[in-house]
């Protein structure tokens, strides 16, 4: 019998243990992670108050309830503290745990920006059911929530909560949101849809300075001059993988925990999936790309050695605001957009020089043609 423990237990290491369940039943399976280890889906966080869900509803089944259908002993509120690979040993605060495959599934951190003023220690990140609970208290009885960082998350998060009622200022150095995914076109249409739901927004430029002001409110300085009064500041700018477990073990780290196809580290016996782990030079913090990493990394661990690949894979931006679904060309490939748009929607197609579909993004009524749209997209890891 096999013994495999999985540090995680987000969507990673949750969706490889009932992947693996599938397929073995007799191995022993832990898992260990910091929270209560309650399962929940993270992409309803920055959706939950149209949802009309508090941070106490997105459970869909706690560490009890999964730890007896996966058959699994499930290790809560326990950091690991070191791996030692040579003796095959994790080690938490209370005890020493001895594996034949372990698989690091850590999540990754929001990334946090040096920003001068008393009050710069007050501002919220949202990544996972704790923050949002503190989130949410934070909100309760206000009526202005700014927003650092105009990406894919900021904007749900901005879509969200003015359709809650809430005055929403967006701000960041980029041109246009999500600038990093979007074509300009697209982008203006996105900037006007939110901007019709009450967002301001404050481009190209950066937050310097949050201060106490008087009634407990915040006042945000901006790079160019302007200032912007507010109750709460979420910042929203990216994440950072998890790496430092990995380090303490000697494996190789770059962006990510360093993984090859088989999701194996540079230890033969560690494997890593989900937001902390860099795959064939890949950091994808996305849930489709994990659904396919749990089901690979699940047959490898149940003796059938199985490389992960990646089709297209679209992400739909819950901006109901302004309907998207991008599936933003690779970094080393060259095209042009070539862009259709009408007054309810925009599809904008990435194309080389042979018309061959590298990327798109579709805006509005236009995302119905996700799915033909993507039979034609290159696969991203094969
Ligand atoms: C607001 C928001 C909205 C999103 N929306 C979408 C979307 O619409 N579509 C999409 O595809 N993706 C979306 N994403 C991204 C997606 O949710 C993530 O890619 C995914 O949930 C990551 O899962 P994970 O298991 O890798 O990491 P996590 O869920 O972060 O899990 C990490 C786990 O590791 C544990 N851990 C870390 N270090 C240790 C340690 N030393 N010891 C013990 N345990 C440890 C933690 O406790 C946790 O259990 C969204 C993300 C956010 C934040």
């Amino acid at each position: 019998v096999k013994q495999i423990v999985i540090v995680g237990s987000g969507l990673a290491g949750y969706t490889l243990a009932r992947e693996f369940r599938k397929l073995d039943s007799s191995s022993s399976l832990t898992l260990i992670t910091t929270d209560d280890g309650s399962f929940y889906s993270k992409p309803m966080l920055s959706n939950a108050l149209a949802k009309n869900k508090s941070a106490a509803d997105l459970p869909s089944a706690t560490a009890e309830k999964m730890a007896q259908d996966l058959d699994a002993r499930i290790i809560t509120h326990t950091h690991v503290e070191h791996i030692d690979a040579k003796a095959h040993h994790v080690v938490t605060a209370q005890e020493t745990l001895t594996y034949d495959k372990l698989v690091l599934a850590l999540g990754a951190q929001p990334i946090l920006l040096p920003i001068e003023g008393d009050a710069a220690q007050n501002m919220l990140t949202v990544n996972d059911l704790d923050d949002y609970a503190r989130f949410r208290q934070a909100i309760e009885s206000v009526e202005h929530v700014a927003i650092i960082g105009p990406g894919l998350i900021g904007c749900e998060f901005a879509n969200d909560l003015c359709s809650a009622g809430y005055k929403v200022s967006v701000i960041g150095p980029d041109e246009m949101p999500l600038g990093r995914l979007l074509p300009t076109e697209v982008g203006t249409r996105v900037k006007q849809a939110l901007q019709q739901q009450g967002v301001d927004w404050y481009l190209e430029t950066v937050v310097q300075r949050i201060d106490t002001q008087q009634n407990e409110r915040l006042r945000l300085t901006l790079a160019n001059g302007e200032s912007v009064i507010t109750d709460v500041v979420l910042s929203a700018i990216g994440l950072r993988p998890n790496t430092v477990l990995a380090t303490t073990a000697s494996l190789r780290v770059e962006r990510g925990i360093v993984v090859d196809q088989h999701l194996t580290t540079s230890d033969a016996d560690i494997y890593a999936l989900g937001d902390c782990a860099e795959v064939a030079g890949l950091v994808l913090p996305y849930v489709m790309p994990i659904m396919q990493a749990a089901r690979a990394l699940a047959k490898t661990l149940a003796g059938e050695a199985t490389k992960v690949r990646y089709p297209a894979m679209p992400v739909v931006v819950k901006t109901p605001a302004m309907p998207l679904v991008v599936s933003p060309p690779a970094p080393n490939v060259k095209g042009e957009w070539r862009i259709e748009a009408s007054e309810t929607g925009v599809r904008a197609r990435y194309l080389d020089s042979n018309d061959a579909l590298l990327g798109f993004v579709l805006a509005g009524d236009a995302v119905q043609e996700k799915q033909s749209l993507s039979k034609s997209l290159p696969a991203v890891l094969d």
